[in-house]
């Protein structure tokens, strides 16, 4: 399935809308995709001031849609993901894919619709971009997706964030090369969610991807670098991250919401361009509920799995919104014995390295509904013996709180689970009988 199937899907769905209105690259999109929050829908725009070309937005927004682009039930993600990420499938090459409809003969990335978010904002920035690679001697390839800020027609700045592809550029500057990459725009979001897996360095994300395409996903190589694209990608760059050329890269907003500071970052030199020839441009917005999903949801799996060996049953994981996917994060337990919730806390903190934060909860508590957590926090937890601090932790410099240099923090976990030292029933959430008929009463209600 391409993008262009998932998104004919999802306007049947009615999770669409199109926006007509003349709108600019520059501050009016991001705001626009910034008001609708999270659930908001997919956000077509389809006439801007600046540029014949449309943008498409908030397409992994929300966890119905990625279950939707994934095919998989809610209650089956997380097992999916956890297949796909120790079940990777090489894709098949293909010679030739729509993404290479029309290629530019003049690089010049200002025909590009790429926006500028936030006020501060270094300037337009390219945030759903996957980039492949491969290490000089081929034996490892890597999928990642990384923010690119635009300096000039043909150059970029990445910011490479000491993980895999900073590994394989290390490694490319050792042998006295520039590496080069593919840069590919309006994928599906299986590609999207893959590349931001935390699988380990030597698996391609793209057999990830493909593993959960099932078996579909097609590449093709690029004309002007050795690096692969999707065959239907939307637009793909060419590019060199240069051995030698550094600049400041920054500020940014990034997933917290506040300005990433300046550091001095690599430069790409863009040397070829393909894309459809109606493409659209895929915008993704730093901090929206898009962004914490693509980057939290592969974390919630990783605790899922870990706090599953210390406790009979999780029921769900939510690294929530206000601790933007990343720094705090509810986990619904089963537990057996008093103290089970303190090792499901101890079990998510050394899954999630960035977790500042952890509240364990029974499950008759709704994960997703932060009332709903406070109120356990309220009626089952007891500071002086339910809480934990765990004190000069690594955690993560994207917390303005953290140690900027170090990441060190100290962590906090809540066991808001039902003590079974105490009568059952003082925790017990009161429920009013209601028959058939009342609940439809209600229902009709609720919906005028
Ligand atoms: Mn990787």
């Amino acid at each position: 399935m391409s993008l262009q199937d998932f998104l004919k899907q999802m306007e049947k769905e009615k999770e669409f809308l199109h926006v007509k209105d003349h709108v600019s690259t520059v501050f009016e999109i991001s705001h626009l995709m910034k008001a609708f929050g999270d659930n908001g829908p997919i956000l077509f725009f389809e006439k801007l001031k600046d540029s014949n070309v449309r943008v498409i937005a908030n397409i992994s927004g929300t966890r119905k849609r990625i279950c939707a682009a994934l095919n998989v039930h809610p209650d089956q993600l997380y097992r999916r993901l956890l297949w796909a990420w120790r079940s990777p499938k090489k894709p098949k090459i293909k010679a030739d894919g729509t993404v290479k409809e029309v290629s530019e003969k003049k690089i010049d990335l200002s025909k590009i619709p790429i926006l500028t978010h936030f006020e501060r904002d270094a300037g337009p920035y390219i945030t759903s971009g996957v980039i492949h690679a491969r290490s000089v001697d081929g034996s490892i390839e890597n999928l990642s997706v990384h923010r690119l800020q635009v300096l000039d027609k043909n150059h970029l700045a990445i910011r490479l964030v000491p993980r895999h592809l900073f590994k394989l550029w290390n490694g490319a500057k050792r042998a006295g090369k520039d590496l080069e990459i593919a840069i590919s725009i309006g994928v599906h979001p299986a590609i999207l969610l893959a590349a931001s897996s935390p699988v380990p360095f030597g698996v391609n994300e793209f057999d990830v991807a493909n593993a959960l395409l099932n078996n579909h996903l097609r590449l093709i190589h690029c004309e002007n670098v050795d690096a692969d694209t999707p065959a239907d990608a939307e637009l793909v760059l060419e590019g060199r991250i240069s051995a030698a050329k550094e600049v400041f890269e920054g500020p940014f907003v990034d997933i917290t919401g506040t300005y990433d500071v300046q550091r001095k970052q690599p430069v790409v030199e863009v040397v070829g361009v393909m894309h459809r020839r109606d493409y659209v441009y895929e915008g993704l917005l730093p901090s929206g509920a898009e962004h914490r999903l693509l980057m939290g949801l592969p974390h919630e799996v990783l605790i899922w799995e870990s706090v599953s060996k210390v406790v009979p049953k999780v029921y769900a994981v939510n690294l929530s919104a206000g601790g933007n996917g990343w720094l705090h994060a509810v986990i619904a337990i089963e537990k057996q014995l008093d103290g089970d919730g303190k090792n499901a806390l101890l079990a998510a903190f050394a899954a999630h390295p960035s977790l500042k934060h952890a509240a364990v909860v029974d499950s008759d508590i709704n994960v997703f509904d932060a009332s709903e957590v406070e109120w356990a926090i309220a009626t089952r937890f007891q500071a002086k013996e339910d809480l934990i601090i765990i004190e000069n932790a690594r955690g993560s410099t994207l917390d303005s709180s953290a140690d900027q240099e170090t990441g060190l923090t100290s962590k906090m976990g809540f066991d808001a689970t039902r003590p079974f030292t105490k009568p059952r029933e003082k925790f017990e959430k009161a429920k009013i009988p209601a028959s058939k008929r009342i609940e439809k009463i209600a229902r009709e209600l609720e919906a005028v």
